[in-house]
């Protein structure tokens, strides 16, 4: 025991990265310690902790035992006002953390002191060119440099000391509605990453930059494109076979806006890739196909780019189901033998493994309620859809929904309770075949998903807020990924969790709503919370300093479930705060008190003047271009204003911000080459006409 230990204090020492994989007994030793005592300084340098992406940490000073005793060390402000989705890393004694709008800020790791702060100056009207928020998930360090991609579609490398740009390099063109949410990866001298866009009619790829000149190595797109103009390589020619009709009109899609991985043993570059542009796939590939790559996991050479081999986890993606969900690698015992897998619980709502040598199917099970799908045929490794789960002649409602059974929240892995820590949510998603032919045309630059939004809103959803929200539920799952199957999960609450921190003090942390909260990592029994006044989106993390343990966590309401879902936040009142979080045993910093806020009053609208026709059609141009920030039936979150509590200057100067512009610099864009002046007065009618409903039910 004591050998165990000293052999762990040395691999522990000077450490600035773990291995990929940590020996089970080694970490079993780790979580019997329990001893509050020094720990050697420990550090946070990758997106997922190692290569493998676990997010398990051997730190066990903050326990099980005495987490009841964990405090806030300190705090830091963020001074901005969207989503905080980062994972932050910690290097040298720093902690480097994005924040909405791209921006990084380097604080002390004991105390957050500023050391610097790096505005990449994004353009706030280029706000609707992402369907879920100016989000950042996290930067990358390598080589004293750390990289951000920016929500613009740039890649900057800093200098990591300093924050002054080393380099920067456009990996997108902006004239298409492109974005950079993820957070890049490094793979030997390559810094790679992806970009998001398939709901704006994009087509997807990952790209390499060398990370000391900034010069591309390679690029890798994971859909074909028009074969009139030649293939970009055997991949690409392999996949166009699994398409049909004239799929690049439409961009494709398969934007990898999140996941991967890299496996430096077996050479190989993991990544999850998107759905297809746009959804209904009967307009983007009449006929069917496969689709290739679509919601698949694709594993390439590092070096080149090179295709390897590619499982694809919904062939024919109609429903929004990305695979672009955490990719984790571990080695597991499956049927008596040492497996080198790959793990990932994609949107649709099945658990996969997969030999990640070969990319061979071992099993998949659901984690989740999910009715499209029987179940994985293991003889075909394909998924046998449900009678039903492709008829869109009415409104279809499917589980997951387009939200997904999981998303990109990341889930942890603990090699001492042999548990994934999965944050799933539960929640339908209505779909309908479009019944008008401007939304079977390819389009970019608007929401792109060929089905009929106008399913969104009420009678075919709750015409209630807290009826509504109701619907959206969501829990902490632990999953055996030996047995595949489920070893407890919490009661179902929230939807709208962080990702997960495994430790080897036994603890599982994670965001639930407004809070920062500890489960014991075996039986998921509630240890721990502490209240983070603005939804905890972001991943937390640990490391030590000066013999000291910490957890860092960002917070700041915003992202998909702020700007998109505004129909479940609605009724959470949520906000936004955005800082940063720290925590220590014993720490006794407070956060400034919440100022009481009055009762929301909302002004009396004025009559509506249009026909209950014109108000109809306002509420079918306000889904088709407006519900994707403003929200669903005009349930917004408050992030991004609910308009019906416009105020009257708002109504009086309608047309100058929804086709002149004048409010693109909060990220409010001209919409004048998509509606006419009638047109942006029927949605004003629309507005004016559910305003008028819901001040007649406040006033009773
Ligand atoms: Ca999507």
């Amino acid at each position: 025991m004591r050998l165990l230990t000293v052999l762990l204090l040395i691999a522990l020492s000077g450490c600035s990265k773990q291995e990929p994989t940590q020996p089970t007994e080694v970490t079993a030793n780790a979580q019997s310690q329990h001893a509050v005592g020094a720990v050697p300084d420990t550090e946070w340098v990758k997106h997922g902790l190692g290569d493998d992406e676990q997010r398990f940490s051997l730190l066990d000073q903050i326990n099980r035992d005495n987490v009841d005793k964990l405090g806030l060390a300190w705090s830091f402000e963020m001074y901005t006002r969207r989503g905080i989705e980062a994972t932050p890393l910690m290097v040298g004694g720093v902690l480097y953390v994005s924040g909405s709008w791209s921006m990084v800020y380097a604080l002390d790791a004991k105390t957050g002191a500023l050391k610097w702060f790096y505005d990449p100056q994004v353009p706030r009207s280029t706000l609707a060119k992402g369907c879920c928020d100016a989000v950042n998930r996290g930067v990358a360090y390598a080589d004293g440099k750390i990289f951000v991609g920016t929500y613009d579609g740039r890649l900057v490398a800093l200098d990591a000391a300093s924050g002054k740009p080393v380099w920067e390099t456009l990996t997108v063109d902006q004239a298409q509605p492109y974005t950079i949410t993820g957070a890049p990866r490094i793979a030997k001298n390559n810094v790679i990453i992806g970009n998001g866009g398939a709901e704006l009619g994009v087509r997807g790829y990952v790209s390499a930059y060398d990370i000391d000149s900034g010069e591309l190595v390679w690029r890798f797109y994971t859909v074909p494109g028009n074969p009139a103009e030649g293939f970009e390589n055997k991949a690409m020619e392999m996949a166009a076979k699994t398409w049909n009709g004239q799929w690049w009109k439409w961009g494709g899609g398969g934007t990898a806006w999140d996941s991967m991985a890299y496996d430096p043993e077996l050479d190989l570059f993991y990544v999850g890739v998107g759905n297809g542009s746009p959804w209904n796939q009967s307009l983007r590939s009449p006929g069917g196909g496969d689709n290739l790559f679509l919601s698949s996991i694709v594993a390439l050479r590092p070096d080149t780019g090179e295709y390897v081999w590619h499982y694809q986890t919904t062939p024919g993606e109609t429903w929004d189901y990305t695979a672009t969900q955490h990719i984790m690698l571990a080695d597991l015992d499956i049927d008596g033998k040492k497996r080198k897998v790959l793990m990932q619980a994609p949107k649709n709502g099945f658990f996969y493994i997969l030999d990640r040598a070969t990319g061979e199917l071992l099993s998949a099970e659901k984690f989740t309620v999910a009715n499209w799908a029987s179940h994985i045929d293991m003889t075909t490794g394909r998924p046998v859809e449900t009678a039903t789960a492709r008829t869109f002649d009415g409104v279809n409602v499917i589980i997951p929904s387009n939200g997904g059974g999981h998303n990109w929240p990341p889930m942890s892995y603990n090699p001492a309770t042999g548990l994934v820590y999965i944050p799933t949510m539960i929640f339908p998603g209505n779909f309908k075949a479009p019944s008008r032919d401007i939304d079977r045309l390819p389009k970019q630059g608007t929401y792109n998903t060929g089905f009929d939004r106008t399913a969104l809103v009420p009678p075919n959803i709750p015409d209630i807020d807290e009826e509504l929200a109701s619907q959206f539920t969501g829990k902490l799952v632990a999953w055996n990924p030996v047995t595949q199957k489920e070893e407890w999960s919490l009661v179902p609450g929230r939807p709208a969790n962080s990702g997960t921190l495994s430790t080897a003090g036994g603890l599982v942390f994670e965001g639930v709503f407004e809070e920062l909260v500890a489960y014991d990592a075996t039986d998921g029994a509630r240890l721990w919370s502490a209240p983070t006044q603005s939804m905890a989106m972001g991943s937390p993390i640990t490391y030590a300093i000066d013999g000291e343990q910490y957890i860092a966590t960002a917070v700041g309401f915003g992202g998909g479930i702020g700007a998109e879902a505004g129909a479940i936040s609605h009724a959470w009142e949520a906000k936004n705060r955005s800082r940063v979080l720290v925590y220590k045993l014993g720490g006794s910093h407070t956060l400034p008190p919440l100022q009481e806020e009055a009762d929301k009053v909302m002004p009396k609208p004025t009559p509506v003047t249009a026909s209950a026709e014109q108000v109809q059609e306002g509420m079918v141009l306000f889904q088709r271009h407006c519900s994707f920030c403003h929200g669903d039936g005009l349930r917004s979150s408050g992030l991004v204003p609910d308009l019906r509590w416009s105020q009257p200057a708002v109504h009086e100067t309608w047309q100058d911000i929804v086709r002149g512009g004048v409010r693109a610099n909060a990220g409010m864009v001209s919409f004048a080459q998509y509606l006419s002046e009638e047109q942006a007065e029927l949605i004003r009618q629309y507005v004016l006409s559910e305003a008028n409903r819901v001040f007649v039910q406040q006033s009773q």
